[in-house]
């Protein structure tokens, strides 16, 4: 299949892209790497009249570590924030995670703005993102910019809180700092193939006590949720093989997952368990 007809614009500035934005609204689409809009538009799923390229403005390409988190701009190539050094050093859970993305080639053109964005409940970006208490920065001509907590930004499958003449220009992603440690754990039918189930748990731990944790999962829900229960069981507890199987208990109980061609519901909650278990004996282990 071929696209339906569309006007191609490239802007060479971030206030031409937010115009073309704000004259052509939900009839336009920003595209970044393509690895998820061009298949769309191949199958027709989507029909833009207009295409605002996003992939002259150099400016949105960055990745710039702060004091405590690193700012990435939207147009950064996954395979970059994957290649960083800040990202490696100062988030190795997201260095970690980045392999499970695609392949090496998708990554190369897919960027992480276009990830977020996209916000398929299957992306690991996006889990990460919510798991770590990251946010995004989105712009408009109109109302100029805003910040937007992860948590707040994916709605459910493929729906982000963005308005239809807004761009995300870039992303904030705290440091593993201060005690805290993330672990990433997924499964796929496949390497490269989407997660059948995904875990980014992460715990802030000081002197054997647990003093803050956040498990968010995703694939097995419409989009990344952080599941609440996390904080009243491990909070004030000390790491241990019999907490992390408790973790894996909890989220067993806390997910309600949809059946599938690829697996069932009754398969994908044993297997968040399973994740979030690993997830927690990984983050347990390392702080020993
Ligand atoms: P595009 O495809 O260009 O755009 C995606 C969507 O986001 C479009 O709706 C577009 O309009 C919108 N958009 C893009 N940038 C912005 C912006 N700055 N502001 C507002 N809207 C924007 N992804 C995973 O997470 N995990 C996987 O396992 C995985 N496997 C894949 C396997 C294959 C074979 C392929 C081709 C892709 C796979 N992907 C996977 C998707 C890939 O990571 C995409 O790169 C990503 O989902 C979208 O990023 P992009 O830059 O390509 O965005």
């Amino acid at each position: 299949m071929k696209p339906a007809a569309f006007v191609y614009e490239a802007p060479e500035s971030l206030e031409e892209a937010l115009e073309l934005l704000a004259e052509h609204g939900a009839d336009a689409k920003p595209l970044a790497g393509g690895q998820s809009l061009m298949p769309l538009l191949n199958m027709r799923f989507a029909q833009p009249t207009v295409l605002v390229d996003l992939n002259r403005l150099r400016a949105l390409g960055s990745i710039t570590p702060q004091s405590s988190h690193i700012h990435v701009g939207a147009t950064a190539r996954q395979a970059d924030f994957e290649a960083s050094s800040a990202v490696r050093t100062q988030i190795p859970v997201a260095a970690a995670a980045m392999p499970y993305v695609g392949h090496f080639v998708t990554r190369n053109r897919g960027t992480v703005g276009g990830s977020l964005a996209h916000a398929d409940a299957r992306g690991e970006l996006p889990l990460l993102l919510a798991a770590l208490g990251g946010s995004a920065v989105v712009a408009s001509r109109e109302r100029g910019e805003r910040n937007i907590r992860a948590e707040e930004l994916f709605v459910t499958h493929f729906t982000t809180s963005l308005e239809s003449d807004e761009l995300l220009v870039s992303s904030s992603w705290p440091t593993e700092t201060d005690g805290w440690r993330f672990a990433f754990e997924e499964f796929a039918q496949r390497h490269g193939d989407y997660a059948l189930g995904m875990v980014c748990a992460g715990a802030q731990i000081e002197n054997g006590k647990i003093r803050e944790a956040r498990i968010a999962v995703s694939a097995v829900t419409d989009h990344p949720v952080c599941l609440g229960e996390a904080g009243e069981l491990l909070v004030d507890q000390s790491p241990s093989p019999e907490l992390a199987r408790a973790a894996g208990a909890m989220a067993r109980s806390a997910v309600d997952p949809h059946d599938d061609m690829h697996a069932s519901a009754a398969y994908r909650r044993n297997l968040t368990g399973v994740l979030v278990e690993r997830a927690c004996s990984a983050i347990f282990g390392a702080t020993r």
